[in-house]
C-alpha cells in the first residue's frame, strides 16, 4: 500500500549540496522538516536544514542515525556506496532503494539497462587493460570516447580518442581503471527529460530541454527544446518508459543525443538534474516539488510549462559578471539562485539564473544581451 508521509515529518536528505538545497526549499514550505548527511558542515542544504549530520557518506551509524531521526530518506546524488545502502535500508523509509544508485553508478550496468528495456545507447564495450581497449576499438573504430566507469562527471574522466597516436594519453588509465569505451556519436543536439514516479506509480514527465554545454559543463538549458513534435513525443516516451522498466521511484533524469530522426541515450541520473533547474521558476511544478511529493506518496502534479524558458548555469568564473548584470533594471525579471557556496572557484556550479518570457524572441534577446561578455 502507498505510505503517505504528510508535513510535520522529516525528510532526510543523503548529500548536502545544491539539489538537496532545492529539495528541502520547497520541502520546508510545505511544512516538512529537513534532515542532512553531508561529511562538510555549513553547506548549501545544511544552511536551510533542521538537522545536520556531518560524516561520510558510507557511515553506516550516520546513515542509521538519519533514517532514525527521518519518516523517509531519499539521496542528492548517485555517488553513494549502494551496497552500504542496501544493507541499512530496513532500518528505516528509503522508497527509492539501492537499486538505482546500482544501476547508475558504472556506465556499462547504465548502459546494459538501458538497452535492455530496448532503447539504443552508443556501442560501447568493457576496458579493463590495454588489450581490452586494443580489441574494443578494432570493434568500435575511430573516433571514440573513453570513459572512467565511475565516478565521471562534467566531462572528468574522459578522452576522446581519433587515432592510435592518442592511445599514449590513456594507457596508464586502463591500465589503472576500469572503463568502458563508447562510440561518438555525431549529434545535432542534446536534449534531456526529467521524469518522476510516485510510490503511488504515478508517472509525470517534465518539458524536454536543449541543453548547450561549454567545456564539458552544462551552459544553458533552453525549453520548450527546438526540436519537432515527433520527436519530443518520442523524448517523453522514453522517459515514461525507462521509470516504468527500471522500476524506479523518485526524479529521474535522462541525457539523449537527438542524431536524425532517431535518439540515443547518453546517460541518467537518479535525481533531480541540473537541465531541470529551469522548472523552479517556469512550470507549475518544480522537479524538486516533484520529487518530494514522490517520495511522500502525495500525487504527483501534471507538470506545465508557463513560459518559454532559457537557464544559465553560473560557475565561479561567472559570479561576478552575472551579479553586475541581474541589477540592472533590464533584467529584473531574470530569477536568480545562489547555492550558499562560500568560495567562488573556477568551474564549480554556484548558481543559476532563469529568464522566462512568454515571447520566445525577447527571450532569447534578453539572454543575448546577458551574455554579451559573459566569461568563459
Ligand atoms: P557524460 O559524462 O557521459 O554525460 O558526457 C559529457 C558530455 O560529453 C556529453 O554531454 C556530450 O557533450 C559529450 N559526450 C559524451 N558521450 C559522448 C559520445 N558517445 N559521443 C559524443 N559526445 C559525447
Amino acid at each position: 500500500m502507498n505510505k503517505v508521509i504528510l508535513p510535520n515529518s522529516t525528510i532526510g536528505i543523503i548529500g548536502g549540496g545544491q539539489l538537496g538545497r532545492m529539495m528541502a526549499i520547497p520541502a520546508k514550505q510545505m511544512g516538512y522538516k529537513v534532515a542532512v548527511l553531508e561529511p562538510e558542515c555549513g553547506g548549501p542544504l545544511s544552511q536551510v536544514a533542521d538537522y545536520e549530520i556531518n560524516a561520510p557518506y558510507d557511515c553506516e551509524e550516520a546513515l542509521l542515525r538519519l533514517l532514525n531521526l527521518s519518516d523517509v530518506v531519499t539521496y542528492e546524488f548517485e555517488n553513494i556506496d549502494g551496497n552500504q545502502i542496501s544493507r541499512v535500508e530496513t532500518k528505516g523509509y528509503l522508497p527509492q532503494g539501492e537499486r538505482p544508485l546500482l544501476v547508475t553508478q558504472q556506465r556499462d550496468r547504465e548502459k546494459k539497462a538501458i538497452n535492455d528495456c530496448g532503447f539504443q545507447t552508443a556501442p560501447y564495450e568493457r576496458v579493463d587493460n590495454i588489450h581490452d581497449l586494443k580489441q574494443a576499438i578494432e570493434k568500435i573504430g575511430y573516433p571514440c570516447i573513453l570513459k572512467t566507469i565511475s565516478g565521471g562527471y562534467d566531462g572528468k574522466g574522459q578522452w576522446t580518442l581519433k587515432s592510435e597516436l592518442d592511445l599514449e594519453n590513456v594507457q596508464s588509465v586502463v591500465a589503472t581503471t576500469p572503463c568502458i569505451l563508447e562510440g561518438f556519436v555525431l549529434f545535432t543536439k542534446e536534449i534531456s527529460v526529467i521524469v518522476t514516479r510516485g510510490t503511488n506509480q504515478q508517472i509525470e514527465v517534465f518539458p524536454v530541454a536543449e541543453n548547450i554545454h561549454q567545456n564539458h559543463i552544462l551552459h544553458l538549458s533552453i525549453v520548450p527544446a527546438q526540436i519537432d513534435a515527433k520527436l519530443r513525443a518520442k523524448a517523453e516516451e522514453i522517459a515514461r518508459s525507462l521509470i516504468e522498466k527500471l522500476d524506479f521511484v523518485g526524479t529521474l533524469a535522462i541525457e539523449m543525443f537527438v542524431v536524425g530522426k532517431d535518439l540515443i541515450v547518453n546517460e541518467l541520473a537518479p535525481r533531480p538534474h541540473n537541465s531541470g533547474h529551469y522548472t523552479i521558476d517556469a512550470c507549475n511544478v518544480s522537479q524538486f516539488e516533484q520529487h518530494i511529493r514522490a517520495i511522500c506518496g502525495l500525487p504527483l502534479i501534471k507538470p506545465d510549462l508557463i513560459k518559454p524558458a532559457v537557464m544559465v548555469n553560473l560557475l565561479g568564473q561567472h559570479l561576478d559578471y552575472a551579479l553586475e548584470m541581474w541589477k540592472k533594471p533590464e533584467f529584473s525579471t531574470a530569477k536568480l539562485h545562489l547555492y550558499g557556496k562560500v568560495e567562488a572557484k573556477k568551474n564549480r556550479k554556484m548558481g543559476h539564473i532563469t529568464f522566462a518570457n512568454q515571447c520566445e524572441v525577447e527571450l532569447s534577446e534578453q539572454v543575448h544581451q546577458f551574455l554579451n561578455n559573459f566569461p568563459k
